[in-house]
């Protein structure tokens, strides 16, 4: 290893360890912006003028050409850190448990690794250091600003606990769920819970929409295809003697196939009203789209691998995960593909105790620096 590149791993990690001590929430990651600008000018990077309140596009122009994009996400959870590192998060309730401290610190690398080689870069690399993923906001924000419109291909990471160090994972085609959000609102009659009958009781109509909501996926999707609905909240009433007028569920629809995300949209719509509607109640379902399934170019992802691959990475092939990720925003728009990197840890992403291992920084830095030249002379190619 050269003196340049172990600076640089102690500048990663450094990098890393101070966005981990003060992380922020979604779209309040303004002390961030700020200190991944400074970084980045610090090494002559030139920064886009963008209309965002929080996140920094940078860009990395060589000769005229293609453009590509990398993309790494800067938001924190609402989570109180357990972990007992010295640089545990000082923001009490605030934590970087996602590990996009990790993804900065990887992004900022491979910038200061392409400024190295800006004159010979035959195309120009946009990095984006995106708010608000956990939100699930942030993507559709820098599309917004039309910083993108003529960026060709975009590459991301996540990092992955599961996953050894040394290992990287992808795969063709969908990698992630469409992550949906639902609200009901039952509105019955109240009554004296001694005379039920002269009321309509909405927590037993929240029971049954329920209870027929898990055979939506069992009865009305294909073997062949999967899905999850999950209701997370049922609220209804507010003392002992008395039917209440209304109840309200909240959950969550999972799915990896539009189709099946469609029709489970439009199932539910129905059930909702007519079960309703069968015990004289009414009800109404507020149906939140979120983030379509992360959907892998397969070109593109067998770029990747065997760039990963000629990286000394272990390549593994996924299972898609029912997790979410607003990367997929991008490949509406973009073609391109999105990998995971082993950081080897025992806890889950989104745990209080959830930690990584840095030594899996400095060789993703070089992997996303190393693919960008290749990805423009691609592009060139085709
Ligand atoms: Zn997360
Ligand atoms: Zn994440």
């Amino acid at each position: 290893m050269t003196a340049f590149q172990n600076s640089l791993e102690q500048k990663l990690i450094e990098a890393r360890r101070t966005l981990h001590r003060f992380p922020e929430l979604s779209h309040e990651e303004y002390k961030t912006t700020e200190r991944i600008r400074r970084w980045l000018e610090e090494a002559g990077i030139d920064i886009l003028d963008t209309s965002l309140e929080t996140g920094v596009v940078a860009q990395i122009a060589g000769k005229p050409g293609p453009v590509i994009a990398l993309r790494a996400d800067i938001d924190a959870l609402p989570i109180q850190e357990e972990a007992e590192e010295t640089f545990r998060s000082v923001h009490p309730g605030v934590m970087h448990a996602c590990g996009h401290d990790f993804h900065t610190a990887v992004m900022q690398g491979a910038a200061l690794l392409l400024k190295e080689q800006q004159e010979e870069l035959e195309g120009t690399v946009k990095i984006i250091f995106q708010p608000a993923e956990e939100t699930a906001t942030g993507a559709q924000a820098v599309l917004q600003t039309g910083v993108l419109d003529d960026v060709q291909a975009i590459f991301g990471l996540h990092n992955d606990p599961h996953l050894a160090l040394g290992e990287l994972g992808t795969k063709p085609g969908i990698l992630s769920a469409a992550v949906d959000r639902f609200r009901i609102t039952i509105t019955g009659k109240g009554a004296h819970a001694a005379r039920p009958h002269l009321g309509t009781d909405p927590i037993i109509v929240g029971m049954d929409i329920i209870h027929r909501l898990q055979t939506l996926v069992s009865r009305q999707i294909p073997a062949t295809e999967s899905g999850v609905i999950s209701v997370t909240q049922f609220h209804s009433g507010s003392t002992w003697n008395v039917i209440p007028e209304t109840a309200f569920l909240e959950g969550t629809v999972r799915t990896f196939n539009k189709d099946v995300r469609s029709e489970i949209r439009k199932q539910m719509d129905l059930l909702v009203r007519y079960e309703a509607a069968s015990h004289g109640a009414e009800a109404e379902l507020d149906y939140q789209a979120g983030p379509p399934s992360v959907d892998n170019d397969p070109a593109w992802t067998e770029f990747l691998m065997e760039k990963a691959k000629s990286n000394g990475y272990k390549v593994t092939v996924l299972e898609p995960s029912a997790g979410g990720e607003d990367f997929s925003f991008y490949q509406e728009k973009i073609k391109g593909a999105f990998v995971r990197i082993g950081v080897e840890q025992e806890y889950g992403l989104h745990h209080a105790r959830y930690t990584l291992q840095e030594a899996a920084l400095l060789p993703a830095a070089r992997y996303f620096a190393g693919i960008a030249p290749e990805a423009l002379k691609r592009i060139l190619s085709e």
